[in-house]
């Protein structure tokens, strides 16, 4: 399989986050010499003879890459590098926590290949901030953006959480235009879920948490489509907003059912029939990749009913929007009539945010009646 997408797992962190339910490992020191080995023993049992092997994008998420630092991350894309080429005009991109972006670690970054930037603020309040357990504080985020167009790459991705409980008092308002006033080319908004193996977990357990209700959660949502459309920041994904021309394309990928490698702890891959997915800890993946044995945790064939319900979900994500039937157009006519979606050339449903507030039971109803 040799797929143009590849994303690798960086599981390192300096600790984890109050929401975070990701695999990571947390380390002070990184172990950069000991993950970059063990990433090219996956390659080497994995894709050994892969070549000739051209990718169009490369996404190093985590955990934070950018703890690997401007000479460890250098070395992962060389180790990948190794096996797979990458095309002219190809996206690379590294998450990176605002206090790893220096002027000197961009610059290794570039030379290396990296020309995209995802960075993980979350907020522009200190004492959010503190409170979701992040290390940076808020004035490291207008230095990091500094930094990173200093250091040559000025494609940069900002993240941000919405929907915090009441009690954190954060402004949305004043978030999303100090996010505006950076002039990113691309924003990700995540809504806070509380997952029971997190901080947040446990303070909710404990009757700790009020969580945001379901209204402040659409008013928000809406009031970050209304932004940043407004700064000229396409809403093209239910998640996501970018500038003409700096859409992510390879998050685009997994939205278009394109197959995609992905190697490191936890990483999962798709061939276009089936997933697999490696070990999620830190230290399991290095112990198979020490014996020479693929690190893979699992793998599951898409029936014909899982691929309804994906090509269904993955279509309504984007504003590439979902091929519809004459009955299922007669089915979703009630959805247009409450302003949730609208056809394009006759056959083509597109969600309005409204609609993306609802995605879930849309795309339901649409598996439903494709599943009869
Ligand atoms: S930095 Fe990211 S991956 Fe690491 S603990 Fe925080 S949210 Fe999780």
């Amino acid at each position: 399989m040799q797929p143009r997408h590849v994303y690798v797992h960086v599981p390192f962190c300096a600790r984890r986050c109050a929401y975070c339910d990701f695999s990571i490992a947390v380390r002070k020191i990184v172990p950069v010499d000991e993950y970059v080995d063990a990433l090219k023993r996956e390659l080497r049992i994995r894709f050994g003879d892969a070549k000739p092997w051209v990718l169009d994008t490369l996404y190093f998420g985590g955990g934070t890459p950018s703890r690997l630092g401007g000479e460890g991350m250098s070395r992962a894309i060389d180790a990948v590098r190794d096996y797979a080429d990458l095309s002219a005009g190809s996206e690379v991109t590294l998450e990176a926590n605002p206090e790893d972006i220096t002027e000197h670690a961009v610059a290794r970054w570039r030379d290396a290949g990296v020309n995209r930037l995802s960075i993980g603020a979350q907020s522009f309040d200190d004492d959010v901030l503190k409170w979701m357990h992040r290390t940076h504080d808020a004035s490291a985020i207008s230095r990091a953006f500094d930094a990173a167009r200093r250091g040559g790459i000025d494609n940069i991705s900002l993240d941000l959480i919405f929907a915090l409980p009441d009690s954190v008092k954060r402004s949305w308002e004043s978030d999303i235009s100090q996010a505006i006033a950076l002039e990113p080319s691309h924003v990700s908004l995540y809504g806070l879920t509380v997952e029971p193996h997190t901080p947040l977990g446990r303070w909710r357990s404990r009757g700790e948490l009020d969580e945001a209700p379901d209204e402040r959660y659409e008013r928000e949502f809406l009031f970050a489509h209304e932004a940043m459309t407004a700064a000229g920041l396409e809403h093209y994904e239910v998640s996501n907003f970018g500038r003409d021309g700096f859409h992510s394309r390879h998050n685009s990928s997994y939205w278009t059912g394109a197959s995609y490698a992905g190697l490191g702890p936890s990483a999962h891959e798709f061939d276009g029939l089936g997933r697999r997915w490696n070990k999620s800890a830190y230290v399991d993946w290095l112990r198979d990749l020490g014996a020479d044995r693929d690190p893979i945790e699992q793998s599951e064939t898409l029936t014909d009913e899982n691929k309804t319900a994906e090509d269904a979900y993955l279509g309504l994500r984007t504003v590439g929007g979902l091929l519809l039937s004459d009955a299922e157009i007669e089915r979703t006519k009630p959805w247009i009539a409450a302003g949730w979606a609208r056809l394009i050339d006759g056959n083509r449903l597109l969600l309005s945010p409204l609609g993306w507030l609802r995605l879930d039971a849309l795309a339901a109803d649409l598996t439903l009646l494709r599943s009869r």
